[in-house]
């Protein structure tokens, strides 16, 4: 369902009236597109402490290297005063629908000066993400001694992390790629007949992989018009069903470098009112299938070397919803599942990362059918005043599955526009 509101505060009667009336005045965000695939405008980076050159203005992005800032009070390029020194002035020179990235260090917990000092950036960077307005983001990677970070980089210095905003994502170093490996060349995204699921795949295939797109046997024409316009396989298929994950491994006899696991669902009620029949669905769909499924690829080999497996959560997975016991347990039981198996030496060792997106209020059927006055709150409710597109969690998972986002694992990264939910 269209967001009307959205553009109103762009017009000259919609300005007066937001304004007079103190409403939330969003942004329309600047999303990639094949015609204009990077940000508008020069990226300036700088270590906490340097001045900018003076007069610059328009900065489509700014990053602070604040990696060797390591106790919050000394004076000094290491003291924390020094990104408030080099940040403070560039603030009002960034574009809008800007980017600011802050880099900072793995937290060293026997170092209670550098622990203070690293862990202030991520207080800093999330309220600046609050701040700053005019569509802009604002996020902070943690990064190991010689971290992998181009491609994260990459992706949150261009239009690609347009509804990503406020986040704290580790970068650690990666495993060398054999020569020549492409991005993911097969890759299976459940629940891709319609939605999020349709637009990861398209977002996959665009970058270059060839997508088996799975949904239930139900959804078969959509489905099938998916995969053939994408130039994919469609695999009609209860992720449920208990020969799912052979029949995915017969369908990639090639293995996969890339498992998306997005096919979910609600049944929405308070626990007082859930029967069984409404709860484990729930959780059967969207966290017992991607444990059984995962487990059987991993161990019969259908997941490559440097394959990526990157699996949907959801804000309510983080702050939990009343009325979503269910979905919120199953959410939430992603996170644990992700970083276990990213911690998992069989899967690290073989260049393999693991991680979830969660999105926030995304703008599809399901969103749709929610009633009025609580879209309009889960709309406005984040500090870029919008919902989601499928898309913004489409190339959040894309990125993830890059080939050279290595060094990004365990890792669970909000689509959400810095919802205020969780955050
Ligand atoms: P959607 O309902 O539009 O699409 C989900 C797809 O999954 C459908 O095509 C459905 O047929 C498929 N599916 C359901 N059960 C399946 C099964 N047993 N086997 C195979 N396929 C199955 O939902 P969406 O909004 O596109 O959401 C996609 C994912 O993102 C879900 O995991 C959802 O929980 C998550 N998410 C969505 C939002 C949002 O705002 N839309 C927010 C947070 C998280």
């Amino acid at each position: 369902m269209a967001d009307r509101y959205l553009h109103l505060p762009g017009t000259a009667p919609g300005r007066f009236l937001t304004r007079r009336l103190g409403l939330p005045r969003p942004t329309p965000l600047r999303r990639w597109s094949a015609d204009s695939p990077e940000l508008d405008g020069p990226v300036i980076r700088l270590t906490a402490g340097d001045a900018a050159p003076a007069g610059n203005t328009g900065y489509a992005g700014v990053v602070v290297d604040a990696t060797a800032v390591t106790d919050p009070v000394a004076p000094g390029p290491t003291g924390l005063g020094a990104v408030h020194a080099t940040l403070q002035p560039l603030v009002r020179s960034l574009a809008p629908c800007g980017r600011i990235v802050v880099l900072g260090a793995r937290i060293d917990p026997g170092d209670p000066h550098q622990a203070a000092a690293q862990q202030a950036l991520e207080g800093l960077t999330r309220s600046l993400a609050k701040e700053i307005g005019r569509g802009a983001t604002v996020q902070l990677l943690r990064l190991a001694p010689g971290a992998a970070a181009d491609s994260t980089l990459g992706f949150l210095l261009s239009p690609r992390s347009a509804y990503v905003s406020g986040q704290v994502i580790e970068v650690g170093t990666a495993p060398d790629l054999p020569v020549g490996l492409p991005g993911p060349r097969t890759a299976l995204v459940t629940g891709a007949a319609r939605g999020i699921g349709e637009q990861v795949a398209a977002t996959l295939a665009r970058d270059g992989a060839h997508v088996v797109c799975l949904d239930v046997p139900q959804a078969a024409d959509a489905l099938a018009a998916v995969a053939t316009r994408l130039g994919g396989t469609a695999l009609a298929l209860d992720i449920t069903a208990p020969d799912a994950a052979e029949r995915i491994a017969a369908a990639v006899p090639g293995g996969l470098d890339a498992l998306v696991h997005n096919a979910g669902i609600t049944r929405d009620r308070r626990l007082a009112n859930m029967p069984a029949d409404r709860w484990a669905p729930v959780l059967d769909v969207n966290l017992g299938s991607v444990l059984r499924t995962t487990g059987h690829l991993l161990k019969c080999g259908a997941v490559n070397d440097h394959g990526r497996i990157v699996a949907t959560s959801s804000i309510s997975g983080i702050a939990g919803n009343a009325g979503q016991t269910n979905y919120a347990a199953s959410k939430a039981g992603i996170i644990g599942f992700v970083r276990a198996l990213a911690a998992d030496s069989g899967v690290r060792d073989r260049g393999i990362t693991v991680n979830a997106v969660a999105p926030g209020f995304i703008e599809t059927q399901m969103t749709a059918a929610v009633p009025l006055f609580v879209r309009e709150a889960g709309r406005r409710l984040n500090s870029l005043g919008q919902g989601g597109l499928p898309a913004d969690v489409a190339e959040t998972v894309a990125w993830l599955a890059a080939a050279g986002s290595g060094g990004v694992t365990g890792q669970v990264v909000r689509v959400c526009g810095q919802s205020l939910l969780g955050a």
